[in-house]
C-alpha cells in the first residue's frame, strides 16, 4: 500500500453502528488515526464489558502511524484510547484540554504513563503537522464542550472530518459551530467530507439547547417536592444550568455518580464550573436529612445501567442514605438509546410503583434534545 501515491480513508469502526468510532487516513503511506471509541454490548455479547475497534491494521502498520487526533471526549470517541494504547506505537495524541483530562484519567486507571510530550493539547486556528498531514481543529456545537471538526490538509486536497456536531446558537458554554471558518475551508476547496450523525434519519433540524433549558427551568421552579434529575454525565453544561435554577430556588444540590463527579473536577480546573453553585453542593447523606423541597439530586444512569444511582433508587435501594419516596419528582432529561429500552422501562416502573412523579421523553418531548444533526443540518454542513 505504501509504495504508491495515494490518499485513503479506512474506517476501523463507527460506520454503520453507534460507537467504536475510529477512522484511519493514509496519505502516501503516512497514517493518522481519528478517535478511538468504545461501544457497549447488548445481550448478544454476554460477558463483554466494552467493544473496541478492530486495530489489526494499525498493528501491521505501526511504524507508519504519525498521530492520533481526538475530536471530543465522549466514550464512543475516546473510550478505547487506553485499551488500544500499545497499538498507537508511541504516536502523539492530539486533543483538547477536556479530552486530555478524560484520557489521562483513563490511562492512569490502566497504569499507563504516556511518554513525555506524547499528549499534545490543541487549540483552534493552528495547523498540527503529522507526516504528510496538517490538521486544524474547528469548534462545533455538541452535547459536551470542546467538540471539534477536523480540517485535514494533504497534498491531494482537504478532507473535513466532522466528528459529532450540531448547529446551536445557544450551546452550553457558548461553543457554537464555527460556520465562518468552515465556509472559509469550503471556499479553499474540499476533497471529501466524512460526516458523523446518529440522527440522519430525522427529517427535521435538531433543535437547540435553549428551549430545553427553558422548559427544565420551568419544571424545576414549579415542582414542590424533592427533585431527582438524570442526564448524561458528559452533558454537564445542561446539568449545571438546571442545578443553578435549583439553587436559585433554595435547593441544595447533591451529585451522585462517579463520572459526573469527575466532570465536576475537570470543570473546576477548566473554568466551566459555575460560581453560583459554590455554596450549594452537599453530599448525599446530608441531602437525605433535608426537607424534600430543599433538595435537588443529580443521579447518574439514564440508560437503566445496572448498579447506577438512578437504577438503584428505582429499585427502592438505599443510596448513601437516600431512598425514593412518594411525592418525589424524577426528571430523566435524556433519550432512550436503542437497545436500552428494557432497562429504562424497568427504572420508570420502579419509580412509578414507589409513587414518584416521573417525567421522561415518553411523556414530555421537551425535556431533551439531541447533540447530533438531523438531515437538514447535515445538508447545512455540506
Ligand atoms: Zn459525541
Amino acid at each position: 500500500m505504501s509504495k504508491h501515491k495515494h490518499l485513503a480513508a479506512l474506517p476501523l469502526g463507527g460506520v454503520g453502528i453507534i460507537g467504536t468510532n475510529m477512522m484511519v487516513y493514509d496519505c502516501d503511506g503516512d497514517l493518522i488515526v481519528v478517535d478511538a471509541g468504545v461501544s457497549f454490548p447488548d445481550e448478544s455479547a454476554p460477558g463483554t464489558d466494552v467493544i473496541v475497534p478492530d486495530t489489526r491494521f494499525l498493528r501491521e502498520h505501526a511504524k507508519q502511524i504519525k498521530a492520533i487526533f481526538i475530536t471530543h471526549a465522549h466514550e464512543d470517541h475516546i473510550g478505547a484510547v487506553g485499551y488500544l494504547w500499545d497499538d498507537f506505537a508511541g504516536a502523539p495524541v492530539f486533543a483538547s484540554p477536556l479530552s486530555q483530562m478524560v484520557i489521562q484519567g483513563k490511562l492512569a486507571e490502566l497504569g499507563i504513563k504516556p511518554a513525555k510530550g506524547q499528549m499534545r493539547t490543541v487549540t483552534t486556528r493552528e495547523q498540527y503537522v503529522a507526516g504528510n498531514f496538517s490538521v486544524e481543529y474547528v469548534p462545533v456545537s455538541h452535547s459536551i464542550p470542546e467538540a471539534f471538526a477536523l480540517a485535514i490538509r494533504t497534498s491531494y486536497g482537504t478532507i473535513v472530518h466532522t466528528g459529532d456536531y450540531k448547529f446551536d446558537d445557544v450551546a452550553p458554554f457558548g461553543q457554537i459551530t464555527d460556520e465562518k471558518r468552515l465556509a472559509e475551508i469550503g471556499a479553499e476547496g474540499v476533497l471529501a467530507v466524512f460526516g458523523d450523525s446518529t440522527n440522519v434519519l430525522n427529517p427535521k433540524e435538531t433543535g437547540s439547547e435553549g428551549p430545553v433549558i427553558a422548559h427544565l427551568t420551568k419544571l424545576v421552579t414549579e415542582t414542590k417536592g424533592r427533585i431527582i434529575f438524570a442526564a448524561f454525565a458528559s452533558h454537564f453544561g445542561r446539568t449545571f444550568e438546571i442545578a443553578k435554577v435549583a439553587a436559585k430556588n433554595g435547593r441544595k444540590v447533591a451529585f451522585l455518580g462517579r463520572t459526573i463527579n469527575k466532570f465536576i473536577q475537570h470543570s473546576k480546573q477548566l473554568g466551566y464550573w459555575p460560581k453560583e453553585l459554590n455554596n450549594w453542593v452537599i453530599d448525599a447523606e446530608e441531602a437525605a436529612g433535608l426537607p424534600p423541597e430543599k433538595v435537588f439530586i443529580f443521579a447518574s444512569g439514564t440508560q437503566g445501567e445496572p448498579g447506577s444511582s438512578l437504577t438503584r433508587l428505582s429499585q427502592g435501594a438505599d443510596v448513601r442514605g437516600l431512598r425514593i419516596k412518594s411525592g418525589d419528582t424524577v426528571i430523566m432529561s435524556s433519550k432512550m438509546i436503542p437497545g436500552n429500552e428494557k432497562g429504562i422501562l424497568a427504572v420508570i416502573n420502579g419509580f412509578a410503583l414507589a409513587g414518584a412523579n416521573i417525567i421522561t421523553e415518553l411523556t414530555d418531548k421537551n425535556i431533551h434534545v439531541s447533540g447530533h444533526p438531523g438531515a437538514p443540518d447535515v445538508k447545512r454542513m455540506y
